[in-house]
C-alpha cells in the first residue's frame, strides 16, 4: 500500500513513518532526509536544494516531482511505501497522482497528523536528530539512552539548522500557504484520514494502526 503522511513541521511525521514502516514491512521515504543527505554529499540535487532548505523554504515542485519519480521507480511496481513529507504543495499532490497513474498505481491512504501550531513549535525547539540515520529524539519527552547519542546507530545527535525560531516561523507560513491547499485537495476527494497528533507518540501510533486495520485489514504489508 502507498501511504502519504501529511502534517506540520513537528507533527511527528518522521517518527510515525518509521514505526508504520516497521509494522507494515515497507520502506519509508522522507524527502527532507533524502534532501539533507544530498546536500551533505554535494550531489547536483543537493546543490540545487541547499539554498531553499537553509532558509526553510520549500524546494521547487519540478525538483521534488523528479525526486518522487525516481523514488517510485526505485521501490518497484506494486511495492508499498510510506511517503513522509511529500507531497507538500497542490502541484506536487496532482503530480504524484499522475506519476502513480503512469505506473498503474494509486495512493491507498492519506493520513494527516493534526497538531496545534504552539504544540508543534514547542516540540521543534527541543528536537534533536541523528544526521547518520535520521532518528529523532525530544529532549523534553523522549531522551536518548546515552546523552547526545542516537539510540538507533550511536551517531551524534544535533539540532537541525532550520529548527530555530525565525526559520520555524517561515516553515509554518509555507505550511499554511502551500500545504493547506494540498490537505484540502485530499479532503475534498474523501481521501483524507485525520489523527490528533498532539498526543504522546504511542497514542498517535495506535490511532494510525486503527486506521490501517480499518482500511486494509490486519495484513497491511506490501
Ligand atoms: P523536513 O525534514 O520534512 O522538515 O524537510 C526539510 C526541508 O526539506 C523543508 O523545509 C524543505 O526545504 C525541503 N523539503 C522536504 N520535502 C519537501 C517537499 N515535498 N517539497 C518541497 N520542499 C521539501
Amino acid at each position: 500500500m502507498i501511504v502519504v503522511l501529511l502534517g506540520a513541521p513537528g507533527a511527528g511525521k518522521g517518527t510515525q513513518a518509521k514505526r508504520m514502516g516497521s509494522a507494515m514491512g515497507v520502506k519509508h521515504f522522507s524527502t527532507g532526509d533524502l534532501l539533507r543527505q544530498a546536500v551533505e554529499s554535494g550531489t547536483e540535487l543537493g546543490v540545487r536544494a541547499a539554498e531553499y532548505m537553509e532558509s526553510g523554504t520549500l524546494v521547487p515542485d519540478d525538483i521534488m516531482l523528479a525526486l518522487a519519480g525516481e523514488l517510485l521507480d526505485r521501490k518497484g511496481p506494486g511495492v508499498g511505501v510510506i511517503l513522509d513529507g511529500f507531497p507538500r504543495t497542490l502541484p506536487q499532490a496532482k503530480g504524484l497522482d499522475q506519476l502513480l497513474e503512469d505506473r498503474g498505481e494509486t495512493i491507498g491512504l492519506v493520513i494527516l497528523l493534526d497538531i496545534e501550531e504552539d504544540d508543534a513549535v514547542e516540540r521543534l525547539s527541543s528536537r534533536v536528530s541523528c544526521p547518520e540515520c535520521g532518528s529523532v529524539h525530544n529532549l523534553a519527552t523522549d531522551l536518548p539512552m546515552t546523552t547526545g547519542l542516537c539510540d538507533a546507530c550511536g551517531g551524534t545527535l544535533v539540532r537541525r539548522s532550520d529548527d530555530i525560531p525565525e526559520k520555524i516561523e517561515h516553515r509554518f507560513e509555507q505550511y499554511q500557504s502551500e500545504t493547506h491547499p494540498t490537505i484540502e485537495y485530499y479532503r475534498s476527494q474523501g481521501r483524507l484520514d485525520t489523527v490528533d497528533a498532539g498526543r504522546p507518540i504511542h497514542e498517535v501510533q495506535k490511532a494510525i494502526e486503527e486506521i490501517l486495520h480499518r482500511k486494509s485489514g490486519p495484513q497491511v504489508a506490501g
